[in-house]
């Protein structure tokens, strides 16, 4: 960590207009805190001489764009080092992620690829005191999220008022995510366990710990034992892309009848299960068939990059090759402004995508492929610059 008298100043600079004194705030907490059982000793500990911490403000405030294409992702996240290490640590912890596997239904390369992708296997857990970042953030964060900030620090201040860590230990991410596999806590108090039997939940020390929490959390979220994120799908000539995206599902059986196949020649499993087609980077890229797990992995953290990323490592760390298809080379992702500047221009041509957020959410991606059909264009629903270019062109005409 950097020296912390940079990264910290006393409370007046961050008053904000709407808010009440820092001392206040923090009174109005404890009062609430109290309420939720929390004793006294850790409310005095939590907040005498408590200081905001300026660098949480000022990444929560930057809230950088993810500009980076899927496709380079994957590969940043993926290569040689990351195979080689998560192999390792494979090898190395083969009894206990077997015992997990076991008793949870997850297998090993899956906690091994998120272990990866939270804290590059426990190199990284973020050195952000918790309970100060989340009050800091609460406190004067951004308003719309501040209820959820406060919900965060009240649930670090019942960790440690059970006694699963001290203050000290409670270390993370700018956002409070903690330990190896980064936590935040009210998923913490939800899903962490105690795997060990040292009657502490301890997901910075105890690996047993946070592989089992891990795994439950996956189970929670709909882990189904025995399947695979998904599976690298071909598609016929012609294939109506408007099927592809999470909220059309049809079984294995279905989507063989529309001519869906693995990539790898390999048989799709006969199951009776959902499945929906994804095209996370448009109709010239790869495209994949994904399973519930794959929804479990996105309650983990709902991005397609992040999901498809833990995917592809894991089965890599079993021994799958390299996609059949290639990314597309596309230089950049849309910006917000750009995303934005989509959904006007599909308004002004009569579509309707949503609300104008520079977010491209389902119903931004149904306007998309109404105009994509329109156009005669593959109806993949993605947003990059050549749609940008046709929307403009179309509606300037
Ligand atoms: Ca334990």
């Amino acid at each position: 960590m950097t020296d912390r008298q940079d990264v910290r100043t006393t409370a007046p600079r961050f008053a904000q207009a709407d808010s009440a004194p820092f001392e206040h705030w923090i009174a109005a907490l404890r009062a609430e805190a109290r309420t939720k059982g929390i004793g006294e000793n850790t409310l005095a500990e939590a907040f005498d001489g408590l200081r905001l911490n300026r660098r949480a403000l000022e990444l929560e405030a930057r809230q950088p764009e993810f500009v980076t294409p899927v496709g380079a992702y994957v590969a940043a996240l993926t290569g040689k080092q990351a195979l080689a290490t998560g192999r390792e640590k494979r090898r190395q912890h083969a009894a206990l992620l077997a015992r997990i596997e076991a008793a949870y239904g997850v297998p090993a390369r899956y906690l091994l690829a998120i272990w990866r992708l939270e804290s590059d296997y426990g190199a990284n857990f973020g050195s952000f005191p918790v309970v100060e970042t989340l009050a800091t953030l609460a406190y004067a964060g951004t308003p719309k999220r501040r209820p959820f900030w406060r919900r965060q620090l009240i649930g670090a201040l019942e960790i440690v008022d059970r006694g699963h860590a001290t203050f000290a230990r409670l270390v993370g991410s700018w956002a409070g995510a903690m330990g190896h596999t980064q936590f935040i806590p009210t998923t913490y108090l939800d899903h962490a366990v105690d795997f060990d039997g040292d009657g502490r939940r301890d997901l910075w020390r105890s690996l047993p710990d946070v592989f089992a929490s891990t795994a439950n959390y996956l189970r929670k979220s709909g882990w189904q034992s025995g399947l695979p994120f998904g599976w690298e799908a071909a598609l016929p000539e012609g294939f109506d892309y408007s099927r592809a995206h999470l909220g059309e599902s049809r079984t294995v059986a279905e989507w063989r009848a529309l001519g869906v196949r693995r990539a790898d020649g390999k048989p799709l499993p006969e199951i009776d299960r959902p499945v929906s087609l994804i095209v996370p980077a448009g109709w010239n890229g790869p495209v994949f068939l994904v399973t519930q797990n794959y929804r479990a992995i996105l309650r983990y953290n709902n991005a397609a990059a992040y999901a498809l990323t833990v995917g592809l490592l894991a089965e890599r760390l079993e021994g799958q090759g390299d996609l059949v298809a290639r990314w597309p080379a596309a230089a950049r992702l849309l910006s917000r402004a750009e995303k934005a500047e989509l959904q006007r221009g599909l308004m002004a041509l009569g579509y309707d995508p949503g609300p104008v957020d520079g977010k491209v959410g389902p119903e931004t991606r149904k306007a998309i492929r109404a105009f994509q059909k329109r156009a005669g264009k593959p109806a993949d629903g993605y947003a990059n610059q050549a749609l940008l270019d046709a929307v403009r062109k179309a509606a300037h005409r």
